[in-house]
């Protein structure tokens, strides 16, 4: 049987980090009845039922534990020996990892080892199955961002690739019966002492959790204020495009994009946004895109399910009024 598996990161020891769920998710609604096994990977120290019971609703068939004190903590030494152990054990077609900071760090080295294929930081997955062949196919944006590529590494296995969180929703609709395997630790002598752990300053906002999203580009560079209102009555964030970060009318931290953050609200408002693929990258799964923009033929309709051809700095105002208006009824 052909076997995809997805490693599974921490957020903190022995809690999941969303990106491996959605990896699992993802995969589970692409292969679907295919008779493929989709693999989750683990390693710490002591995964709750409760954690578990999160990778069996995403669809995984099977779920490799590997629980040590020594993997409580990320460890790159560590955690590529006993991964490389599980991929020649098991002959996995494809192995997937969140192209996050642990996952930029482990994949590559893991591939080297491997001496397999590797694509990094994908942004779509996809496979293509035949009676003895299982190619994965990631697509990410290349030549500056200019162009999306669909990359294949099918003649070494696993075929690896990073994939950016956030760029899957997480599904928890599937509870199929979960087998538990559990490896043996391949003990490690670690090359670094962790001396201290200082928690990382918050970020000043998170983007991700969003429900609306409020975003403007350089259409209304001048009237980036209007944005921000509009976000404050609606209590929820607004976001931008590169231009006006680039302008420095935005920070970086609200940047929509490649570049920036991978968001995917139930609402997404752009006012005065071209839609570049490179914008598109980072909000074109939300639920619903309302876009204003006064060019009929600007980009952001192709993706938008609501277009309002027009001056989005006459808009702007009247929306605002109108929701105060409605606040002040109630
Ligand atoms: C490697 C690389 C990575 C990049 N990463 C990102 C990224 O992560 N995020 C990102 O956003 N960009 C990114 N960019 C930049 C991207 O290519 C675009 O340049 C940028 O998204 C354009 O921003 P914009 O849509 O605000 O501006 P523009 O493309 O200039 O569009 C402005 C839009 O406003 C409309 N408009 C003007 N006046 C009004 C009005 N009064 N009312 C309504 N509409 C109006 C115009 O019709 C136009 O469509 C990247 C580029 C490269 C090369």
């Amino acid at each position: 049987m052909k076997k995809i598996a997805v490693f599974l990161e921490n957020k903190k020891p022995n809690i999941l980090a969303s990106v491996g769920l959605e990896l699992l998710s993802e995969t589970k609604r692409i292969i679907h009845d295919e008779v493929v096994e989709i693999v989750g990977i683990w390693f710490g120290s002591n995964l709750t039922l409760d954690q578990q019971a999160l990778v069996q609703k995403t669809g995984a068939h099977k779920l490799i534990l590997i629980e040590n004190e020594e993997l409580y903590d990320y460890d790159t030494q560590r955690y590529t020996t006993n991964l490389e152990a599980i991929c020649k054990k098991e002959n996995f077609d494809v192995l997937l990892i969140g192209s996050s900071i642990l996952g930029r760090d482990l994949a590559p080295r893991l591939s080297a080892r491997l001496k397999t294929g590797l694509t990094a930081d994908a942004t779509k997955l996809d496979f293509e199955l035949t009676d003895d062949k299982l190619t994965l196919l990631a697509t990410r944006p290349a030549l500056g961002g200019n162009i999306f590529a669909t990359i294949i590494c099918p003649r070494t296995t696993p075929q690896m690739a990073t994939i950016r969180p956030n760029v899957f929703k997480v599904s928890s609709e599937y509870n199929s019966h979960l087998i538990r395997q559990v490896e043996q630790y391949t003990p490690v002598k670690a090359m670094l002492e962790i001396v201290k752990k200082t928690p990382a300053k918050a970020a000043s906002v998170d983007l991700t959790k969003a429900k609306l999203i409020i975003s403007g580009g350089r259409g209304v560079a001048d009237k980036f204020e209007s944005i921000k209102e509009l976000a404050g009555v609606l209590n929820t964030e607004y976001a931008s495009s590169r231009a006006l970060v680039d302008g420095g009318v935005s920070p970086r931290s609200r940047l929509v994009g490649q570049t920036g953050t991978t968001v995917q609200p139930k609402v997404y408002l752009s006012f005065g946004i071209s839609g570049a693929i490179q914008h598109l990258a980072g909000m074109d799964k939300s639920d619903m895109i309302i876009a204003i923009n006064n060019d009929p033929t600007a980009n952001i309709f192709e993706v938008a399910d609501v277009g309002i051809v027009s001056d989005a700095k006459e808009v702007l105002p009247l929306l605002i009024n109108r929701i105060k208006e409605i606040k002040e009824s109630k």
